[in-house]
């Protein structure tokens, strides 16, 4: 299309975009559709001619956002909230407009250089240990990835190769094969699913530590398990570490695993997923929840979670270099030795300049806002929790810490599970339920942009309804 359509276009999208925005409180946040839904909504084939703009508009609301769950809607408390800011969105428009693949420095010098600095401000943002910040004391540094996911992985895999190549140089004889199937994973049975999935693809035995009733892995656990599978000739290799889990925002005791990690005669690589509470750190009164993080090797959060960064943003401060590195000719360039090319931190070759994003929100809503965007959720949870404990038909099962609360009744988990499905089907607002040592309860997080303690009151009136 020409420049002057799609500026034309472009304004009516930005124009949708803030009634979106403005009016989010009228829509549910869960949509009433049922699977395939999109199929009776959309021809069977593409269009063979192209269509107009407006036609393209005008099943925006009829297609797109009548299966929406919308994220920032304020009867949205499920998972843990997704950043949106204007700074953001602005960032990815000019992202998408300048359409660069910054896979290393020279596909990108701007991309490259940009990102190394945006990870040094991250990171003394939430005054993380100078081995982390490039620049700083060690080789490390940090990378945008993708999701927590993709960061666990590609950490897994740098500690896999550590292993494998030490392993080698002891005993030639022995095949990468005959190492790997020795190899362990370390985390918590409280651990987020994409630690096991990332074992499942890097081809690593997960050993699931008992968090117990508190959700929380201690010292002591993991060591018994590391003594355990060292007397069957097994290989600890790497520990995922968990800093506010999914489940009930539990805080492994980073200090005490950090400790043993470091003691093995072998260190062994500890990984700390900090996905959603990582944002946290940026006000030193929550600092304490990650004592202990100077001895991880590797530490991970996502500002596209809690820290108004759009999502796709998972900030990842580690040392990654030479683990993932294949070389072509058609990627050499003349400063590669004293360059960063992140492609060899990462699984993809391309990537987005998603630390414009970053720029953006930091440059327009600063370390105070921030701070305050943290503060506000946390507050908000408190609040919940206090209308919780007024009500003696129900109990708080973990303690609130950050913008998550776990609440039930205090019945058997049927009884709980019923009232979740109640909650579902009503649709006024979304939850989703987790289970931690048996116990089944209810999940409210809080911190989302359109959060308030209207939205809070309203949420309490509808689950004591349905109870
Ligand atoms: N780790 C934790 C603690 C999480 O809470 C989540 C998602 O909520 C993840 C990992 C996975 O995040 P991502 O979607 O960025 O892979």
């Amino acid at each position: 299309i020409e420049p002057e359509t799609f500026r034309n276009a472009a304004t009516t999208m930005i124009d949708y975009v803030i009634k979106y925005h403005k009016e989010i409180g009228n829509r549910q946040a869960f949509p009433d559709v049922e699977p395939g839904f999109m199929r009776d909504l959309l021809p069977s084939d593409a269009p063979k001619a192209g269509e107009s703009w407006e036609d393209v508009y005008s099943d925006i609301e009829r297609v797109v956002m009548r299966g929406m769950t919308h994220w920032n809607a304020p009867g949205f408390f499920a998972y843990f909230p997704t950043a949106s800011s204007f700074p953001g969105l602005l960032a990815d428009i000019l992202c998408g407009g300048a359409t660069c693949i910054g896979f290393s420095w020279a596909a990108s010098p701007s991309c490259t250089e940009m990102e190394t600095v945006m990870m040094d401000w991250l990171a003394k943002a939430l005054d993380l240990p100078q081995c982390f910040i490039h620049g700083g004391h060690g080789p490390g540094g940090g990378v945008i990835q993708g999701t927590a996911s993709e960061s666990t992985l590609i950490t897994l895999i740098a500690a896999r190769s550590k292993v494998i190549r030490r392993e080698l140089s002891r005993d030639p004889n022995l095949s990468m094969y005959d190492v790997l199937s020795r190899m362990v994973v370390y985390t918590s049975n409280c651990s987020h699913s994409s630690v096991e999935k990332a074992g499942l693809l890097a081809m690593i035995e997960v050993r699931k530590l008992d968090a117990g009733r508190e959700g929380i892995v201690t010292g002591k656990t993991l060591q018994e398990a590391i003594d355990e599978d060292k007397k069957n000739n097994k290989i600890p290799t790497f520990v995922c570490a968990t800093l506010g889990t999914t489940s009930c925002c539990s805080y492994d005791n980073v200090d005490e695993i950090g400790r043993i990690c470091k003691c093995e005669i072998e260190d062994i690589w500890l990984h700390i997923d900090a996905a959603y509470a990582g944002a946290a750190l940026i006000c030193p009164e929550f600092r304490h929840i990650a004592n202990g993080i100077q001895r991880a090797t590797s530490f991970n959060f996502n500002p596209h979670k809690w820290l108004m960064v759009n999502f796709d943003c998972s900030a990842l401060c580690s040392y990654l270099s030479n683990s993932a590195n294949v070389d072509a000719l058609y990627l050499e360039h003349e400063t590669q030795q004293t360059t960063i090319d992140y492609r060899h931190w990462q699984i993809p070759l391309g990537r987005r300049y998603r630390s414009l994003k970053v720029w953006f929100v930091l440059r327009m809503v600063g370390i105070d806002g921030l701070q305050s965007h943290i503060r506000r959720g946390v507050a908000e949870a408190k609040y919940f929790e206090s209308l919780v404990r007024k009500d003696e038909r129900f109990e708080i099962v973990f303690p609130v810490t950050l913008g998550l609360v776990c609440l039930k009744l205090k019945l058997e988990n049927v009884i709980n599970e019923e009232l979740n499905r109640k909650i579902q089907d009503d649709r006024r607002i979304h939850l989703v339920p987790s289970t931690v040592h048996g116990i089944y309860f209810l999940r409210v997080a809080t911190g989302s942009v359109n959060c308030s303690r209207q939205a809070l009151d309203n949420c309490w009136d509808v689950i004591r309804e349905m109870a």
